[in-house]
């Protein structure tokens, strides 16, 4: 029998097509086509110069194998061949604690309370006059080409720069220019939808999730951004739409589109930190097709065990159009008994269109199980266990 070789790949789904690791290699042994970033086993020596350099982590992938796959193969992968080893994904420590108190700038205490069992946040650390600037990583398409939703992945790389944060936060984006009356953008915000210690554990980064607005000043703004621009960015911002650090705790997330970031986020982190815990997280996504779902490939990975996934497609052919207030109700039976136990939090984020039809199918859903949805949701806000992030 042939001996097995461990074969370096690049996982086509987490990969950002940057090409740090490229640039990184000395052997030349990284090439990529307009699909995929790959690696030539026949020359690869296992020099590891490109595995620091990635800021996500996709390049750190190995495989044993009788005979390694070649280029063209790899070419052709939409995700990478089963029992792929991954160097295991440590926990890297939280950022060290520090008094909120001490770099907010009136700190007043959320209308909302987050989560009792939530980290301290700190916000406005960097304020519109006083914006820190920050370098571009990468920036990935995520949807499909030509679908309607043009949604884009973008790693910004914050070494060096003090900006701690938590999963729910978001970044406010300070625009180059000035506007018709010179004076400066408004500044927009977006959703870190990376976990508290990095999109690559330790590597100090964090990721958008940019939806382009046709005219949009911002979002096209972000959505051209190429790998070494520099951009500013305020924040930290949030301190309510927090993640709990409670094991007991069980998390009903509800999106569309973007508003996935902020439970992408939520997901890596229980995947880092408490990947024993099960059943905690149970995600109700809503897009037009899977193509147009930003991030369908990994989360439809993540064990169900950890994230039970529902999906709803409202543009596929050949299948009823399904919104993600119609799958709630659908599913109603894995989330129903829930509904009233005290360790139970729901999120809502998305479009604003969506907060009405949800809330009227979470409202069904309480009544099913002889619950008063007001006086539920009511007091689910007022112990921080309710949250909507809607845009
Ligand atoms: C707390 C918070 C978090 C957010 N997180 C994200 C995020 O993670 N990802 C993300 O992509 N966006 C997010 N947004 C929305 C983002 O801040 C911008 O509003 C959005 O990107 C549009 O900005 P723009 O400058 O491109 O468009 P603008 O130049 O401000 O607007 C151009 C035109 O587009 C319309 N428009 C604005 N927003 C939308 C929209 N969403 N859909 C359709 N038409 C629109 C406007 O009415 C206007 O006519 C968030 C907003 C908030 C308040």
């Amino acid at each position: 029998m042939n001996a097995l070789v461990k074969q370096h790949l690049i996982d086509p789904e987490i990969c950002i097509r940057c090409h740090a690791c490229e640039e990184a290699c000395p052997k030349d042994a990284i090439s990529h086509n307009s699909d995929n970033v790959v690696v030539d086993a026949g020359i690869c020596d296992g020099d590891m110069s490109c595995i620091g350099p990635c800021p996500t982590g996709a390049i750190d992938n190995w495989l044993m194998v009788a005979a390694p796959h070649p280029l063209e193969t790899q070419f052709e992968w939409m995700e990478l061949p089963e029992a792929v080893t991954h160097s295991p994904v440590e926990a890297q420590p939280d950022p060290p604690a520090r008094d909120a108190t001490s770099t907010t700038k009136k700190r007043r205490p959320p209308k909302i309370p987050a989560p009792a069992s939530a980290s301290e946040p700190v916000i406005n650390l960097h304020t519109p006059s006083r914006p820190v600037e920050v370098e571009v990583q990468g920036n990935y398409r995520l949807t499909g080409e030509g679908t309607e939703a043009d949604i884009h992945h973008i790693i910004l790389s914050l070494e060096g720069v003090d900006y701690p944060v938590l999963e729910g936060q978001h970044v406010g984006i300070a625009l180059p220019g000035k506007d018709a009356n010179g004076r400066s953008h408004a500044q927009r915000r977006y959703t870190i939808s990376s976990p508290r210690d990095g999109e690559r554990p330790g590597k100090g980064n964090i990721s958008l999730t940019v939806r382009r607005i046709p005219g949009g000043l911002c979002s096209n703004y972000l959505c051209d951004l190429k790998r070494g621009d520099k951009i500013e960015i305020t924040g930290p911002y949030g301190a309510s739409f927090l993640m709990p650090n409670d094991p007991a705790a069980r998390l009903i997330m509800i999106c569309t589109g973007t508003g996935a970031a902020p439970f992408r986020a939520f997901t890596m982190r229980h995947q880092r930190v408490m990947p024993e815990v099960t059943g905690a997280l149970h995600l109700f996504f809503g897009a037009r097709s899977p193509d147009q779902l930003p991030y369908f490939g990994p989360l439809a990975k993540v064990p169900d065990s950890l994230l039970t996934k529902h999906f709803a497609f409202s543009r596929v052919e050949g299948a009823p159009k399904q919104y993600v207030q119609d799958k709630l109700r659908e599913d109603a039976d894995s989330i129903a008994p829930m509904f009233g136990q005290p360790t139970t939090h729901i999120y809502v984020c998305g479009l604003k269109a969506m907060e009405k039809d949800v809330e009227a199918a979470l409202a069904e859903i309480a009544a099913s199980t002889g619950q008063d949805w007001d006086k539920l949701r009511d007091e689910m806000t007022n112990s921080g266990r309710y949250h909507i992030e809607t845009y």
